[in-house]
């Protein structure tokens, strides 16, 4: 099975995806993740999107689409993969088309105040990429990651004024792709969140319950 997760900045994918992964052998694809390296390692790629990811801009579209690609030919053979943070405008929705079938498009549907309050207490493990939360989703201990030790950082893009315009570019470029994805054939399982503290178990586990009753897990 190949899914989309979808849904603003804040609303979950990266968390859901990392369960989901587990739960589903997907190979998860995550965009922002492979930026965030490519800039940490200095490499050619990183110096050209460092400029767009700190401001909390897109990385456009040629460059994003090759990297899809790329990463879409590793996957293993008979392994599906679930993408995280593509497609973010209609010109990649259209071609992811020709690119892989799609079976399911995971729809994160959550209030803009926690978003806001969930990416301003977010860390981040330096090591594995693992998510916590300062009020929520804490650490055992304090700054450490609980999977593998390794030092939690918070993102530079999640201050207050690049998470406004991550926002922002999400309203403009990239909600408008769910018109394009509710006029094709592919169906949708939509996970709500409507309070802060709701454990990413629970809905991890409304969304494999719809993914069964689609036959997809
Ligand atoms: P978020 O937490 O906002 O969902 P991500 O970690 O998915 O953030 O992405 C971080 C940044 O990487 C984005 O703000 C953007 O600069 C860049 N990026 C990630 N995916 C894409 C994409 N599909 N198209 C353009 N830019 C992207
Ligand atoms: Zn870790």
């Amino acid at each position: 099975m190949n899914a989309i997760i979808f849904g603003a900045p804040g609303s979950g994918k990266g968390t859901y995806a990392s369960r989901l992964q587990a739960k589903l052998g997907l190979t998860v694809i995550a965009m922002g993740d492979i930026f965030r390296e490519t800039v940490k390692q200095e490499t050619e790629l990183g110096k050209k999107v460092k400029g767009y990811v700190e401001k909390g801009l897109l990385v456009p579209d040629d460059i994003v689409i090759e990297v899809l690609k790329e990463h879409v030919a590793k996957v293993p053979e008979g392994k599906g993969f679930l993408l995280d943070g593509f497609p973010r405008t209609l010109d990649q929705a259209k071609v992811l088309e020709k690119i892989a079938k799609i079976d399911v498009i995971i729809l994160l549907m959550v209030p803009d105040w926690i978003i806001v309050e969930r990416l301003s207490t977010r860390r981040i493990c330096h090591n594995c990429g693992a998510v916590y939360n300062t009020r929520f989703l804490k650490p055992k201990v304090d700054m450490v990651c609980d999977k593998c030790g390794g030092p939690l950082y918070q993102r530079p893009d999640d201050t207050p004024e690049v998470i406004k315009k991550r926002i922002e570019v999400y309203e403009a470029q990239t909600r408008p792709i769910l018109q394009f994805f509710r006029e094709g054939t592919v169906p949708f399982v939509v996970a709500s969140c409507d309070a802060l503290d709701t454990p990413p178990e629970k809905v991890v586990d409304a969304i494999m319950k719809d993914l069964r009753e689609l036959s997809l897990a």
